[in-house]
């Protein structure tokens, strides 16, 4: 079990606790940080330059659709036990959906094929010796090539660790890459889809269970961390953005939001749990990834609901990944840094007969919707930027680096933000002396 999960009921800081913890960011990193020191029982403050918190993750309403819609379709893995902890920690473990068993249709939208990775209980995949539970086209051989990652060495792209001709890789090593590392598979770092593929394939069927919110990304992973941070007594102060931060000799001694510095107590420690452009203008000695990636998501009004919809792989054409809730089909499109550059409706145009073929919506016209450009939506995790990735300490004694692309092992995700927001605390957690 999570350790965060042990804390079930709120703790009032102690005044014999010493050492306010200062977070910066309120990004699912920064809360998670956040969660875990309140829960612990220290004195939490909480500063966002945003009116709301959840950054890159995040609901809000949409005039356009005049429905309630996330930034971006966010899809995990039952196996990603840190985002799993979280949510338990904040009372929302039940918010996910899914389907009961590890399940991932795919529709080829070039050849008209369609198949269903499924995935057996346990760790061997026996049903691969079919034909017919196999990718089309694809050999049991081709899947044992995940190996590939684990000895790629850093400077690998996932590219050249296969023959790109063969159908596996445009049918699965692609779009995972693609998926999971936000960055085209000719530049992607393989390395770092191994801990991706050992902790949810690797683990077999009950950690590779696809899971994405019922509601909303702020209901799942936002609200009701922000509810629990108000039952411990932390602070969370929005339209807060950090100027400056200042130094006396290797540790802060002070913030600024603006309104002069908030000096710091000696025990007071700081998480910076921020962009990583900000962390370099902040901090110009901090060597962080420079480059990033964009992802594209479409939101589409459908004319009635659709029900029991387990996300998509689309291949062979401008989508990705179909998601739908009620009636909004949403659409992902990642490594997206040509296609963010056209028009919305040129997109929204390229996109919606893709949606009606999967969907079987015959020629329905398209509707209202609304194209989401999140231009740097991730670093871009290419063996050199990832080689840029920062430890979550410093060198300064009192201030530790989250976010999801800090040095974490993992790609840009849930999974890694959180765990990289865990660290951060515990770093924090073993300096600040419990009084
Ligand atoms: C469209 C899209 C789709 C995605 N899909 C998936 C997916 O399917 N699965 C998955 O696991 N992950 C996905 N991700 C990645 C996931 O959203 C991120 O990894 C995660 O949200 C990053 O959290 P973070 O806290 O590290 O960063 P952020 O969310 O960027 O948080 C940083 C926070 O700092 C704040 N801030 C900035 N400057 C200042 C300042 N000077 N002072 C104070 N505050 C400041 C920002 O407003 C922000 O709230 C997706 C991301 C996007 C954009």
């Amino acid at each position: 079990m999570d350790r965060i999960a042990l804390w079930s009921h709120p703790v009032t800081p102690s005044p014999s606790l010493t050492g306010t913890i200062h977070i910066v960011g309120a990004g699912l990193a920064g809360l998670a940080a956040a969660v875990r020191m309140a829960q612990s029982g220290r004195r939490v403050v909480l500063y966002e330059s945003a009116g709301q918190a959840g950054g890159r993750c995040r609901s809000y309403h949409d005039t356009a659709l005049d429905r309630r819609i996330d930034n971006g379709n966010h899809l995990l893995f039952s196996g990603n036990h840190a985002a799993m902890g979280y949510l338990q920690a904040i009372g929302a473990a039940d918010s996910l959906d899914g389907p009961e068993r590890a399940e991932f249709p795919f529709l080829d939208l070039a050849s008209g094929e369609s198949w269903t990775v499924r995935l057996d209980r346990g760790r061997v995949q026996w049903g691969l010796l079919s034909a017919q539970r196999r990718i089309p086209g694809t050999t049991v051989l081709d899947y044992l090539g995940g190996i590939k990652f684990l000895l790629a060495g850093a400077s690998k792209t996932v590219a050249e660790c296969f023959d790109t001709a063969r159908p596996m890789y445009r049918r699965f090593w692609e779009p995972l890459a693609v998926a999971a590392l936000n960055t085209r598979g000719d530049e992607g770092a393989a390395r770092l889809l191994w801990p991706v593929l050992r902790d949810t394939f690797g683990k077999g069927e009950a950690a590779s269970r696809p899971r994405y919110v019922r509601n909303g990304l702020s209901e799942s992973f936002i609200d009701p961390a922000l509810r629990l941070l108000e039952d411990q007594h932390s602070k969370v102060h929005f339209n807060s953005r950090l100027k400056s931060i200042s130094f006396q000799g290797r540790a802060v001694s002070g913030l600024d939001f603006g309104d002069g510095v908030t000096p710091f107590a000696a025990d007071d420690v700081a998480i910076l749990a921020l962009p990583p452009w900000i962390v370099s203008d902040l901090m110009p000695d901090i060597k962080v990834p420079g480059e990033t990636r964009a992802i594209v998501n479409g939101h589409f009004l459908l004319p009635h609901s659709i029900s029991d919809w387990a996300p998509m792989g689309l291949i062979g054409g401008t989508a990705q990944w179909l998601f739908a809730r009620g009636d909004v089909a949403s659409v992902t499109v990642s490594a997206a840094d040509d296609l963010v550059n056209e028009a919305a409706e040129t997109i929204a145009e390229k996109i919606w007969p893709e949606i009606t073929r999967a969907l079987n919506l015959g020629d329905t016209q398209l509707g209202r919707y609304r194209i989401v450009k999140e231009k740097r939506a991730t670093f871009a995790q290419t063996p050199d930027q990832v080689a840029r990735r920062p430890d979550t300490h410093t060198g300064y004694k009192n201030l530790f680096l989250a976010g999801d692309w800090t040095n974490t092992g993992l790609p840009a995700t849930i999974e890694g933000a959180i765990r990289s927001g865990n660290s951060a605390a515990d770093a924090a957690r073993r300096l600040v002396p419990t009084g």
